[in-house]
C-alpha cells in the first residue's frame, strides 16, 4: 500500500498540495499547513489543530466554518515543527486569540508549545487543549498522560462550534477541556500500516489475532487477542469504555466508530449496529453518532470506538452545523472567499561576514555535521527497528530527515561569501533540523544544536572552557525543553552521563579531544544500560513492557553520534587544535 508517489520524501507535501487543489473552496495553502480560504469574522477565536500527516481527514480535512480555522501539517506521522505551527496560527488569527488543539504526543507538545510561547510573546493570546482520549495508553487517574486518537474529532468539533458562535477564548478553551475530559476511545488493529517508501509495515499482528489498544502512528497494541466475532468485539469495546466513564456522565452519548484505513464501511456499519444496541441496553441514548473514517493511520487495518458523554452545553455545540472538506453537518450561511498571500518566501537573514579564522571554525562545525549525517545514514534502519519495538518506528527516518536538512543548511551558510561562523552554521543547521525532522527527537536535536551554536558565538579561537560551555548548553537545551529526567528512558539517559564524563575529565586537566572520547564511551555504556529501564516519557511509554530489554532509540542515536564526532575530532587536522588546547582554569566548569 501507499505506493503512489514520485519520491517518498515528498509524499506529505505533495499530498497536501493536491488536497488543497481539490478543496480550494475550503482551504488555502500557507507555509506549514492550510488555513480556511473563506472569511473568518473579525474577533473570532482561531482554532488551530494539527499533527503529522497520514491521518486524513485529520487534520487538514477538518478545516472549515464551524470546525477548525487552520491545520498545521507535519510530515508523515511526525509533528509539524514549531515554526510551521507559528506561521499557520498567524495566518489563522482573526484577532480573537488562538486555541491550539492536538493529540497528546511528546513531539507535538514540544513543537506546538514552542509556537505558543512565540505567539504569546507577540501579543497573540494563545492557549492549548490536548486531546487525551485513548484509555489504553494510561489509567484514568493519569488521564493527562493518555494519548489522543479519534477523540480529536469531538474536541475539535465542539471547540470549533463554540468559536463559530462567537464565544471568547476563555469559553472555547473551557468547552474544549470539558469535551476532552468526557471523551473516551479504545482501538483495535488487525494489521499494521506502511509508511510511503518503506518495505515493511511498522508492526504486524499475528494471523488470526487482533491487537488491542493500538496507537494511530503504527504504535503496536498493548496486547494481542484471538480474533473475536463482531458481537464479541462490540461487547469488548463498549464494556471497556463504560468502565472508564467520567464523573457526572449522564445518559446522552455521542458514539463514533472510526475506521483507521482499510476496514470497509460495511464492516464499520455492521459493528456500529451492535454497539448501538449495547449502549441502548445500558440505558444510554445515542445522539448524532458518526460511523466512518475520521482519524486514520495510513493503510492500517483497524478501528476504534469513541464515546463522548454530553451535557446540555456540549450537545448544543456537537449538533451545530459545520462545513469542511471531510465533515459536514447542517447548514451554514455561505461564506465569502478571502484573499490570501501564498506561502511566504523564506526569510533571508542578514549575513555578517566572519573573520577568516571564525569561518575556518565554522567549516569544522559543518564537517562535524557531515560526520553526524554519515553515522545516521549507516544506522538509519537499525534506529527505525529499535523505535518500532515500543514507539512508532520513525526514529531512523526522523533523524535522517533532520540531519539531511541540517547539513544542507550548514553547507548553504558555509557557501556564503567569506563563509560563516560556528554560531551561524549551527543555528541554521538546528533550525533546519527542527523544521524538517518533526517528531520529539527533531525538536530536541534542533534546539540543542541551536543552543550549542549560540554558546559558541563567533570567535577566532575557542578554549576548552568554550567547548565545555557548548556541551553544557546542548544538554541543558534538551532537558529544559523535554523535561525528561534520568531514568525516564530517553536520550537524556545518555546525555547526562556524556556531559558528566566530559566535565569530569576536562576539569581534571584532560585535553578536549580525550575528554570527548571519555564522554562518548560513557554515553555508549549508558545508552546500552537503558535496556533495563521502562520508558516514562515519549511515545514508547504506553508499551513500557515491550520496551524492556531493548535500549532507547534516542539514547542509542546520541551515543553513535557522540562516538563518531569524538573519533573525527581525534583524527582531523582541525581536531588537533582542539586536542591540544589545554583547560585554562581547572574546576571552572564544576
Ligand atoms: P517520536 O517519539 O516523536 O516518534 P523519535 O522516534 O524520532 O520521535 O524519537 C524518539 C526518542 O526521543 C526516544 O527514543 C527518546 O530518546 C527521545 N525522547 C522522547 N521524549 C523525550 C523527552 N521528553 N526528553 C528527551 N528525549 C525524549
Ligand atoms: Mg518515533
Amino acid at each position: 500500500m501507499t505506493q503512489i508517489f514520485d519520491n517518498p520524501a515528498d509524499f506529505a507535501d505533495e499530498a497536501l498540495d493536491g488536497f488543497v487543489a481539490a478543496n480550494r473552496g475550503y482551504v488555502a495553502r500557507v507555509d506549514g499547513g492550510v488555513v480556511r480560504s473563506t472569511e473568518v469574522p473579525a474577533g473570532q477565536v482561531a482554532l488551530v489543530v494539527g499533527g503529522g500527516s497520514g491521518h486524513y481527514p485529520a487534520f487538514a480535512g477538518l478545516v472549515g466554518p464551524g470546525l477548525a480555522t487552520a491545520s498545521a501539517c507535519g510530515n508523515m506521522f511526525a509533528s509539524p515543527a514549531a515554526g510551521q505551527v507559528y506561521r499557520v496560527a498567524k495566518a489563522a488569527n482573526a484577532g480573537g486569540g488562538v486555541l491550539l488543539s492536538y493529540g497528546n504526543y511528546a513531539g507535538d507538545v514540544l513543537h506546538f508549545g514552542q509556537a505558543q510561547l512565540r505567539l504569546n510573546a507577540e501579543g497573540i493570546e494563545t492557549r492549548t487543549v490536548l486531546v487525551t482520549d485513548d484509555i489504553a495508553s494510561a489509567p484514568l487517574d493519569q488521564i493527562e498522560k493518555r494519548r489522543g486518537i479519534a477523540g480529536d474529532l469531538t474536541v475539535f468539533k465542539i471547540a470549533g462550534a463554540a468559536a463559530e458562535a462567537g464565544l471568547s477564548l476563555d469559553d472555547v478553551e473551557r468547552l474544549a477541556i470539558r469535551t476532552n475530559y468526557r471523551t473516551r476511545s479504545l482501538g483495535v488493529a488487525f494489521d499494521g500500516c506502511t509508511l510511503p517508501g518503506a518495505d515493511a509495515p511498522l508492526f504486524t499482528v499475528p494471523a488470526g489475532h487482533m491487537s488491542l489498544g493500538l496507537g494511530i502512528h503504527g504504535e503496536p497494541g498493548i496486547s494481542d487477542h484471538p480474533m473475536p466475532t463482531a458481537s464479541e468485539l462490540a461487547e469488548l469495546l463498549v464494556s471497556r469504555l463504560l468502565a472508564d466513564k467520567p464523573d457526572d456522565a449522564g445518559t446522552r452519548v455521542v458514539a463514533i466508530v472510526n475506521g483507521l484505513g482499510t476496514v470497509k464501511y460495511d464492516e464499520l456499519f455492521l459493528l456500529f449496529g451492535k454497539i448501538e444496541k449495547l449502549l441502548t441496553a445500558a440505558g444510554l441514548t445515542v445522539v448524532e453518532p458518526e460511523c466512518g473514517e475520521l482519524v486514520t493511520s495510513l493503510d492500517m487495518s483497524g478501528l476504534s470506538l469513541t464515546l463522548l458523554w454530553l451535557d446540555e452545553e456540549l450537545e448544543q455545540y456537537w449538533a451545530a452545523p459545520a462545513d469542511t472538506p471531510a465533515f459536514r453537518k447542517g447548514n451554514l450561511a455561505p461564506r465569502a472567499r478571502r484573499e490570501l498571500a501564498g506561502p511566504e518566501a523564506a526569510e533571508t537573514a542578514d549575513v555578517e561576514r566572519p573573520t577568516a579564522a571564525a569561518a575556518a571554525l565554522g567549516r569544522l562545525a559543518a564537517d562535524l555535521l557531515g560526520q553526524t549525517q554519515n553515522v545516521i545514514i549507516e544506522h538509519e534502519e537499525e534506529l527505525g527497528r529499535l523505535d518500532a519495538i515500543a514507539g512508532d518506528g520513525d526514529h531512523g527516518i526522523g533523524m535522517r530527515r533532520g540531519v539531511d536538512a541540517a547539513v544542507t543548511a550548514a553547507e548553504q551558510a558555509a557557501a556564503n561569501d567569506g563563509g560563516a561562523s560556528p554560531s551561524r552554521i549551527l543555528t541554521a543547521a538546528g533550525e533546519a533540523w527542527s523544521e524538517r525532522a518533526g517528531g520529539t527527537s527533531g525538536a530536541l536535536w534542533g534546539s540543542a544544536i541551536i543552543a550549542a551554536g549560540l554558546a559558541l558565538g563567533s570567535q577566532d579561537s575557542y578554549s576548552g572552557e568554550d567547548a565545555a560551555a557548548a556541551v553544557t548548553a546542548f544538554v541543558d537545551a534538551i532537558t529544559e525543553l523535554g523535561k525528561a529526567e534520568l531514568g525516564d528512558k530517553t536520550m537524556v539517559d545518555a546525555l547526562v552521563p556524556f556531559r558528566n564524563a566530559f566535565l569530569t575529565a576536562f576539569d581534571a586537566g584532560t585535553p578536549v579531544a580525550a575528554s570527548l572520547a571519555a564522554a562518548a564511551e560513557a554515553a555508549t555504556a549508558a545508552a546500552e544500560a537503558t535496556s533495563g529501564l521502562r520508558p516514562l516519557k515519549g511515545r514508547a511509554r504506553p508499551l513500557a513492557e515491550k520496551s524492556l530489554g531493548h535500549p532507547d532509540p534516542g539514547a542509542v542515536s546520541f551515543a553513535l553520534i557522540a562516538t563518531r564526532i569524538s573519533a573525527h575530532t581525534d583524527t582531523s587536522s582541525t581536531g588537533t587544535r582542539l586536542a591540544t588546547s589545554e583547560p585554562a582554569e581547572q574546576g571552572a566548569q564544576a
